[in-house]
């Protein structure tokens, strides 16, 4: 097993697979235009593959993959397929925004996708179109239903809670996901990248949202998967599922942090408000020997020293906070 310097393990991998995005939401990359990784380095599914079973070796045993928009990277079944044949990973999981779900899920699943997390901040068509810019609720929901039906399971929703924008959508979500047998995760709105103008005003927090969900149903804590996982979970009393709550402003889960990155073009990231990735592509496309890249992930890996939603919540509470001190990579190249 491998630990950093905090002593944490290298547990969880997300890799994103492409930094394009067919939508473009208000809070993870409003603008039209980004600096987009070139075509030729991204990395090819042989090399994700190549690169996750080195992972695996060394304690991963969780593989997620994001983007960008992950679906928009032609054939991912092909990749869903080489990854969920690794022996030691025990959980394969895509988070998506669902527009193209419902054209791709057979193929999904065929490939071994065992479960999903859809992004929805709103059950309102107008609203949805104005965060996501570009999105189309009904195909999302279609995608959404699609999956179930093809058996997907559990299915969580992910909704990023911004004040004044979503803040009344909280309950309708709870109903919605209660009804269907989903399960609802609220995200803490984030200042992922360098674009999204955070601030703490826009922030709805985890006590916010709780007290919010309390007053209509009656909830039972349940804790962190694994003790590691960033999500709160809470459990209707009633029995009808559970919700969860990802407070990384609030409540910042740093200490036990066990998630590693590796973005569309091959640079490991060992936190979401990282500045500057370690380049495994440079390496892999050099015809390494596998012993030399296992040395080289685990080398970053025990120096890894990050805890920034820690530091963040000192500086709030010092009021000496300001988003803009650190030029972060942005949240669609790093993979959420
Ligand atoms: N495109 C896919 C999607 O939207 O599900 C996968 C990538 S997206 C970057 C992964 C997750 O990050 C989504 O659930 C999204 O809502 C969340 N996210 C993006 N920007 C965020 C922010 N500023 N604060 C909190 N969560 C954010
Ligand atoms: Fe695209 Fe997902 Fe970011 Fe929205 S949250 S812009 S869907 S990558
Ligand atoms: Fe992990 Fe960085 Fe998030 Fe802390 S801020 S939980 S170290 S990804």
């Amino acid at each position: 097993m491998l630990w950093d310097a905090y002593n944490r393990p290298i547990k969880d991998l997300r890799i994103s697979v492409t930094d394009r995005c067919n939508f473009r939401c208000i809070y993870c990359m409003p603008h039209d235009e980004y600096e987009w990784i070139d075509k030729k380095e991204i990395l090819t599914f042989e090399e994700i593959t190549r690169l996750a079973k080195l992972f695996v070796q060394l304690g991963v045993n969780k593989i997620r993959l994001t983007g960008g928009e992950p679906l928009v990277r032609r054939n991912l079944e092909l990749l869903i397929a080489q990854l969920s044949s690794i022996e030691g990973i025990k959980d394969l999981c895509l988070t998506t925004n669902g527009a193209l779900l419902a054209d791709k899920v057979e193929a999904l699943k065929t490939a071994g996708l065992k479960r999903i997390n859809v992004s929805i901040d709103t059950l309102s068509p107008e609203k949805f179109r104005q965060i996501t810019k570009r999105g189309d609720l009904t195909k999302v929901l279609e995608g959404l239903f699609a999956a179930k039906s093809r058996g997907l399971h559990p299915i969580k929703i992910n909704a990023v809670i911004e004040r004044g924008v979503n803040d009344d959508d909280i309950l309708d979500l709870v109903e919605f996901s209660r009804e269907n047998g989903f399960s609802m995760r609220f995200i803490e709105y984030m200042d992922v990248g360098n674009t999204n103008s955070w601030t703490s005003e826009k922030l709805v927090s985890k006590k916010e949202i709780l007290e919010r969900i309390s007053a209509r149903f009656a909830l039972r804590e349940v804790g962190r998967e694994n003790g590691s996982a960033p999500s709160v979970d809470y459990e209707f009393t009633d029995g009808r599922g559970e919700v969860g709550i990802v407070a990384s402003v609030t409540e910042p889960f740093c200490s036990a942090c066990n998630r590693a990155r590796l973005t569309a073009d091959g640079k490991l990231v060992t936190c979401l408000f990282s500045s500057v990735g370690h380049d495994l592509k440079a390496l892999l496309r050099g015809e390494p020997r596998d012993e030399e890249i296992f040395e080289f992930i685990a080398g970053v890996w025990k120096k890894r020293q990050d805890r920034y939603s820690a530091e963040r919540l000192e500086a709030l509470q010092s009021s000496s906070y300001d988003p803009k001190n650190r030029k972060k990579i942005e949240m669609i190249t790093l993979g959420g």
